[in-house]
């Protein structure tokens, strides 16, 4: 049933991007294959394909590149931040400018990487400019595709990075220090919100309570794998 959903989703999301034509992409693996390796019929990878050339809204013609998100497909761990920046929107990939650099080092510090069992994705795929807060509108059309990649990773724990993810992800427009400290669900993923790295940036003393949370993080993890 599962599957059902998740291809006509697909084929909805075809359509709305190319119309009434259909492409279809040749799988790098075989369905069985992906089935026993926990996936959904639709791979992370064709789901990237079929979305990369989005034009829902107009950050798609002003984006240099599409940013879906980087790191392992099978990981425990998301982390959503809000949209790319001015390096992400370079190079394609989210998080690899400054705050991204403290991201980095932070998923070290709990013996990870972006590719060692962690997924990293924006709520939306587009640098909006000049770094302008994605409009609610923008948000409304980008978040159906984070909903799927939520989906296929089907991650352990998802982790809302600031203020835009959180509040998007759990439709709650409260301050973020309200919404840290506590599991959230999220469609039955449990969800923590932690600080932005670009906040920490700015405020150093926040540093501390974020370390606190992803000391929370890791142990979670290894708790509930
Ligand atoms: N800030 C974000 O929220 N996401 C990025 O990818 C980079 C900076």
């Amino acid at each position: 049933m599962n599957q059902i959903v998740t291809v006509h989703q697909y084929l909805r999301q075809q359509q709305e991007l190319f119309g009434d034509e259909l492409y279809l992409n040749v799988a790098t693996t075989n369905k069985s294959e992906k089935i026993q390796q926990g996936h959904d019929l639709l791979s992370l990878e064709s789901f990237e394909h079929s979305i990369s050339l989005c034009q829902k809204c107009s950050l798609g013609k002003s984006r240099k590149e599409f940013v879906f998100g980087v790191g392992d497909p099978n990981a425990s761990l998301l982390l959503i931040g809000e949209a790319p920046g001015e390096q992400e929107d370079i190079q394609g990939e989210p998080f690899v400018g400054r705050a991204g650099k403290l991201l980095d080092k932070i998923l070290n510090a709990i013996d990870r990487n972006r590719n060692k069992d962690v997924f990293i994705a924006n709520v939306i795929k587009c640098r909006p400019p000049n770094n302008r807060d994605p409009l609610p509108s923008e948000v409304e059309k980008c978040e159906p595709y984070l909903k799927t990649q939520i989906r296929l990773i089907n991650p352990r724990l998802i982790v809302a990075l600031g203020r835009v993810a959180a509040k998007t992800l759990l439709k709650l427009d409260i301050p973020l220090k309200d919404m840290r400290g506590k599991i959230h669900d999220y469609s039955g993923t449990p969800l923590r919100v932690t600080y932005h790295p670009a906040a920490l940036l700015r405020n150093p003393g926040l540093k501390q309570a974020a370390w606190e949370d992803f000391q929370w993080i890791q142990k979670y993890i290894i708790s509930n794998s």
